[in-house]
């Protein structure tokens, strides 16, 4: 990805201080999705490594991660799978808890969302400390997919996420940072 493609992702993010709660600087993708040049450049630049290589899968995650993962499966012929917050699938589920900042939290994906051995890439908008992907790829890997890699268009690298997912053999792409 070029700078100038770089710096068109970031200028399309708005930025709110202090939302949901002082201290933090919420990256509001709602601004770039409502942009269509900027919404296509995001999708492209996640679809594009993966584009040929038989990706089976995107597994995008609730909310964000629905709306630019459901794009990126289409962009890459692939299919999609949800992995949603508890309580909200209706069929038979695999379910893992992760911790949150105050708390427990638990998130769900259907059983039979991925076969074992499907290629299965993972999407949200955006990693921080990573505890939410990391959920992720350990539900993903309670079925047996075989996870080529995590992809987020924000990384915030000072909150250490990419490494806790390579970590666990998981490769990570990320379009733009905020530092
Ligand atoms: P984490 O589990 O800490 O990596 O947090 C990632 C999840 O929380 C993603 O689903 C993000 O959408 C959301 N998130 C965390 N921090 C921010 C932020 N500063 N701005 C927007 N979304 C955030």
């Amino acid at each position: 990805m070029t700078s100038s493609t770089a710096e068109k992702l970031i200028s399309a993010i708005r930025t709110i201080p202090d939302y949901p709660k002082p201290g933090v600087q919420f990256r509001d993708i709602t601004t770039l999705l409502g942009n269509a040049n900027a919404f296509a450049t995001a999708v492209e630049g996640l679809a594009q490594p993966f584009i040929g290589t038989g990706i089976d899968k995107i597994a995008g995650i609730e909310a964000r991660g629905f709306i630019l993962g459901g794009a990126v499966a289409h962009r890459l012929c692939a299919g999609f799978v949800p992995i949603r917050k508890k309580g909200k699938l209706p069929h038979d589920i695999v379910r893992v808890a992760y911790s949150l900042e105050y708390g427990l939290d638990e998130m769900e994906m259907h059983r039979d969302g991925v076969k074992p051995g499907e290629k299965v890439i993972l999407i949200d908008d955006l990693i921080a400390t990573g505890g939410t992907a990391e959920a992720a790829v350990k539900l993903l890997g309670q079925i047996g997919a075989d996870i080529v890699a995590a992809c987020f268009v924000i990384d915030l690298p000072d909150l250490g996420g990419r490494s806790k997912l390579e970590a666990l053999g998981v490769p990570v792409r990320t379009l733009i940072a905020f530092e």
